[in-house]
């Protein structure tokens, strides 16, 4: 389940609460929930859930008296038995996370803040038990408002955890609509009940549909063991198709169900994929779930997606492969978040870093110079981060680290053990961990035993460790010898701390042809000579970014990320313009500056002076003549051009009704100053495109009409102080 904050194994929060001093030790649980046995029922009008859990039970610590379940607030126990015997039982409103977690974070607090505690007491004869099984009888309403949850590439925020409504419904494991516990692995059978019109869906088979008058009963059986349940359902049509014993299949509402086909097909195409490359798919079925609001969530066995997406190309091209992908990485093989989430790394490198590769080495290439960008432009001393310490992603900071840097980790372990090695140390990693929680050191340990290489050192230094190495290039000479030519140059790293230990990539151009080499450094200013059998006419260092660093500003063309990364972004608003406009400009300001940027400054264009005009970040809002703080002369021309109501990218005439433009260049004076320039020629073409602007990060440039993007690009880099020419 890999949407998972809490689950940490207990073993695990034991050993690190006997290490550090500075985490407390959390209690242990009296007993572990092994098996839930479950009948709901669900009224989409009253928007409640009524439920019957019966839970088997491992006893963990000897007599005690009692022990504690945590359930959504809200919903209200009625009764719990064990066997025949009723058990006295109290509810407490309130629950503090530190009895639960070794250390918190908001996503925690917000978790507990939704839970209550039960406390049941148990009778002298059943503490005697080494496992029992008591039935909690509760019922209630679930319904978060569907308000403004945020799901994109960059931002995840406001997240629904229940929902049960006419619309749809959804129930995630944060809903806590089951008694449970953390760091619980269990099997569980569900039992469902609906009007006739729904059809739900959960981990696990269905192995009995029956529909009594008006409504329509489930069974859902999980024999695997599982780390959290999700209930999902609404009023789909089913497509289904058999691939290899597995049932592939699509939930999608009629507007979508003419998609069904390509899902079934891309579902069976990546199945194959990983059942190659890892192991056998690990479930009885994988089906892919149309949802009434914004998510892209990877349960085990099945995908949930909002309908907005479905008909999105790259959705069936990408991410339904990164959603089948993890299956094995996170859904089968579960991550101790504790230790650090490896599993969204390893699931965009085995997805949409490895579709880019068998594309082109050309698309590969620039995925990675992507993730380098991403983490240049969007991390900084502030925000930077261990891979250990991550747990998942809710802005781009962490997703440049817990996927970027991660999926990056993977590719230069894939060159550092080989390829075959590598693939074979992933499979091990996989059998050795399959139904499990799995660490870094699970992943250390397989490929270790894979590659007979010692990498403990390779792990400490990438995993363990915060930041990247940021190189430099410095005094190139080349000299004749007896057999061809030698090349010196000397390798900096500019990173505070210790100098990484690196095999650094360099290629060497002569005019006809060129050599692919690589030197070895592990000191912050190391020299280093190179031998050709031709005269170096050029040479780069890493040019195709197979190391994670930090990029020199000269490698990245500039692009909205940098605006939106810098926390003292200032936007200029445009006064000689119509007041329309002027309000249009505005209210996008406010849009665009109120989540995660903080220190942004918004300010109109006859307010600023010089002194704003040197932030590291500006965005002008309006046409270069309705904004009189642009300065003319700082605009490349060349590369993009508006004047009236004409638009020009490249030398491409990009004019029409409600038409939008960005551009981001840099400073001509000052490199370290990214200025982007956003217009729009009616108030329709400046809203639409701008609500979508923080979606296109990776851009230098961007066109919509009306809302609808019509050209995007990133400029090229000609000056790379990576590269250098004699
Ligand atoms: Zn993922």
């Amino acid at each position: 389940m890999i949407k998972s904050l809490l689950i940490v194994s207990i073993s695990a929060v034991l050993a690190l609460s006997a290490i550090s001093a500075d985490d407390p030790a959390v209690p242990q649980a009296a007993y572990s929930i092994i098996d839930h046995n479950m009948i709901i029922e669900l009224d989409l009008d009253k928007n409640t859930i009524s439920a019957v859990d019966k839970l088997t039970l491992k006893r963990l610590l000897k007599k005690q008296p009692g022990f504690d379940l945590l359930l959504r607030r809200g919903l209200k126990v009625e009764k719990i038995t064990c066997g025949e015997v009723p058990l006295e039982f109290q509810t407490t409103e309130t629950v503090e996370a530190s009895l639960f977690e070794a250390k918190i974070d908001s996503e925690d607090t917000a978790y507990y803040d939704r839970a209550q505690m039960i406390h049941i007491a148990l009778t002298d004869d059943i503490v005697k038990e080494k496992e029992l099984t008591i039935e909690i009888t509760y019922r209630g309403v679930v319904r978060d408002s569907l308000g403004d949850a945020d799901f994109s590439h960059e931002y995840v925020s406001n997240q629904i955890t229940g929902i049960i409504d006419r619309r749809g419904i959804y129930l995630g494991w944060e809903a806590i609509f089951y008694p449970t516990l953390p760091d619980q692995i269990f099997t569980f059978s569900l039992k469902v009940t609906t009007p006739v019109v729904f059809q739900c869906l959960t981990e696990g088979a269905l192995e009995e549909s029956q529909v009594v008058e008006d409504k329509r009963t489930e069974l859902w059986v999980c024999r695997h063991p599982m780390d959290a349940i999700h209930l999902v359902g609404g009023q789909y049509e089913v497509g289904k198709t058999l691939h290899e014993n597995i049932e592939i299949l699509t939930y999608f509402y009629p507007e979508q169900a003419d998609l069904s086909q390509r899902y079934l097909d891309a579902c069976k195409r990546y199945v194959d994929l990983y059942t190659e490359l890892i192991a056998p798919y690990p479930f009885e079925k994988f089906a892919v779930v149309d949802n009434f609001f914004a998510t892209g969530y990877g349960m085990p066995s099945f995908t949930l997606l909002g309908s907005q997406v479905l008909r999105l190309p790259f959705i069936v091209d990408i991410s339904l492969g990164h959603e089948v992908a993890h299956n094995w990485w996170g859904n089968s093989v579960y991550v101790d978040y504790e230790t650090g989430n490896w599993c969204e790394g390893l699931t965009v490198y085995c997805a949409d870093y490895l579709y880019k590769e068998r594309e082109s080495l050309e698309a590969a290439k620039a995925y990675r110079l992507d993730l380098l960008r991403d983490y240049t432009a969007y991390t900084n001393e502030r925000n930077d981060f261990a891979l250990t310490e991550f747990r998942e992603r809710h802005n781009p900071a962490q997703r440049a680290v817990g996927y970027g840097k991660c999926a990056m980790f993977f590719h230069m372990l894939r060159n550092y053990v080989t390829d075959d090695d590598f693939w074979r140390s992933l499979q091990r990693f996989y059998d050795d961990n399959v139904w499990n929680y799995a660490s870094w050191e699970d992943v250390r340990k397989a490929f270790e035993k894979e590659s007979a290489m010692k990498l403990g050192w390779f792990f400490d230094q990438w995993v363990k460790q915060t930041g990247a190495p940021y190189l430099t290039l410095n005094d190139p000479q080349k000299s004749r010898t007896p057999g061809g030519w030698e090349l010196q140059l000397t390798i900096g790293q500019l990173q505070e701390g210790e100098p990484y230990v690196l095999d650094v990539p360099i290629v060497v151009q002569g005019t006809s042809q060129e050599a692919h080499l690589q030197v070895g450094i592990n000191e912050k200013d190391q020299t280093v000579t190179l031998n050709t059998i031709f005269e170096p006419v050029s040479f780069s260092v890493d040019p195709d970014f197979n190391l994670f660093r930090r990029l020199d500003r000269s490698e990245i063309p500039p692009t909205l990320s940098e605006v939106f990364g810098t926390s003292n972004l200032l936007i200029v608003l445009p006064t000689a313009t119509s007041e329309e406009l002027q309000g249009a400009y505005r209210g996008l300001a406010g849009q665009l500056t109120s989540y995660g940027m903080e220190n942004a400054r918004v300010l109109r264009d006859d307010e600023i002076t010089t002194d704003d005009l040197n932030s590291p970040a500006l965005l002008f809002f309006g046409r270069p003549d309705e904004n009189l703080a642009v300065r003319k002369e700082w605009i490349n021309s060349e590369r993009w051009k508006v004047t009236g109501d004409s638009f020009w990218i490249e030398g491409d005439d990009k004019t029409a009704a409600d038409a939008a433009l960005l551009a981001v260049e840099r400073h001509p004076d000052n490199s370290e100053i990214t200025v982007g320039y956003f217009c729009g020629n009616s108030l329709t073409g400046i809203l639409e495109a701008g609500r979508k602007l923080k979606h296109y990060g990776k851009y230098s440039y961007l066109v919509f009409h009306a809302g609808r993007n019509v050209a995007k690009g990133k400029w090229e880099v000609s000056d790379s102080k990576m590269t250098y020419k004699f």
